[in-house]
């Protein structure tokens, strides 16, 4: 059940609210946002009655949700949500597509991905600083170099930077480069780093885990929002199946399910989804299609000589045309670019 204080409530009203769901042996749990205060009543809420909330005064409203994820809810919220990314609206009408290298190699790799990427139209600029490998042998990325880099490409191109994180004690730092900050498919159930991620101010797209459900790709948004970041971008980037012709199986009902569930944004990957530069265009186009709210796309001025997932990225070229094809399904199913 979760508690919605009005925007006007005291603190002493929401003080009232947390003691008196202690005094009945459940544990409050406060999400204090910029707009208002919500309160998560954790316990056995089935034998828990609204009434007893909602005459309490500063109370505006009182949700019995029983699904295990709450704020991520379309119950919780009906309208969907759009999340801004330093001015670039993701979830709204418009098709957002995130482009650029899987890792940041140079300064003239990235310039380069990150002028295609405007000049065909994306609006946000994609690129990891700090990679996930599966082997220790593998490149790991620039680290730090590779955010100043990023951050002068930034300035060079005006284009949003979007990277991943894979340690909470980066978030700060991190932060001070990035406008949205990616949460991996690997550590999608990295709890401590969720919760920090939820005390951060910038907004946070999170990669569905590749042996993860739908359900728990919701539960660890709610870990976000619950602790206090409203602004997260879901993300389906194929899953671990018995199938290898492709390095992912693209969920793809997936997209339609999350909408269905949750107020939030789902964009779609399908460079990781199919781990083949041949597949990326055909599914995007199907992607967006049943619903997604934008892409995410590996670009590499060079793909064959690409540090880290060559194979996946599009060239300038198949950007470009990519790109068309994005235009043309937007037009069709009612959305702009
Ligand atoms: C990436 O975006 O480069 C990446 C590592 O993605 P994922 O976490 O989905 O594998
Ligand atoms: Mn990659």
């Amino acid at each position: 059940m979760i508690v919605v204080m009005s925007r006007k409530a005291t603190s002493e009203q929401i003080n009232d609210v947390l003691a008196r769901i202690k005094s009945m042996g459940y544990r409050p749990h406060l999400s204090q946002g910029e707009e208002r205060t919500i309160i998560g009543i954790i316990g056995n809420e089935r034998k828990l009655d609204p009434d007893q909330f909602t005459i309490i005064s500063g109370v505006e409203n009182v949700i019995p949700i029983l699904k295990p994820f709450k704020m991520a809810s379309r119950d919780f919220k009906s309208e969907q949500s759009i999340i801004k990314v330093n001015g670039v609206h993701i979830g709204g009408n418009t098709i957002a597509v995130i482009a650029g290298p899987c890792a940041v190699e140079s300064y003239e790799q990235t310039l380069k991905a990150a002028q295609a990427a405007k000049r065909y139209g994306a609006t946000l600029l994609r690129g990891g600083a700090f990679k996930p490998r599966t082997s220790p042998y593998s490149f790991q990325g620039k680290g730090r170099e590779g955010l100043e880099i990023l951050a002068q490409v930034k300035k060079e191109v005006g284009l949003p930077i979007v990277t991943e994180v894979l340690a909470a004690e980066d978030v700060d730092m991190i932060s001070e480069y990035a406008d949205m900050l990616q949460l991996g498919a690997r550590n999608m159930q990295n709890f401590a780093l969720l919760e920090r991620l939820g005390k951060c101010n910038r907004p946070i797209l999170l990669k569905r885990g590749m042996m993860s459900t739908v359900e728990e790709l919701l539960m660890s948004a709610e870990y976000i929002l619950a602790n206090g970041n409203p602004n997260v971008v879901l993300c389906e980037r194929g899953i671990r199946t018995f199938e290898t012709s492709t390095r992912n199986t693209p969920d793809l009902a997936a997209i339609p399910v999350v909408k269905k569930l949750s107020h939030l944004p789902v964009i779609f990957d399908p460079s990781h989804a199919t781990g083949r530069r041949d597949l990326v265009i055909p599914m995007t186009a199907a992607a967006l299609a049943c619903g997604a709210d934008g892409i995410i796309v590996e670009i590499h001025p060079w793909p064959d000589e690409a540090l880290c997932d060559g194979p996946q990225s599009l060239t300038i070229e198949l950007f470009a045309e990519m790109m068309e094809k994005v235009a043309k399904i937007a037009a069709a199913v009612g959305r702009s670019t």
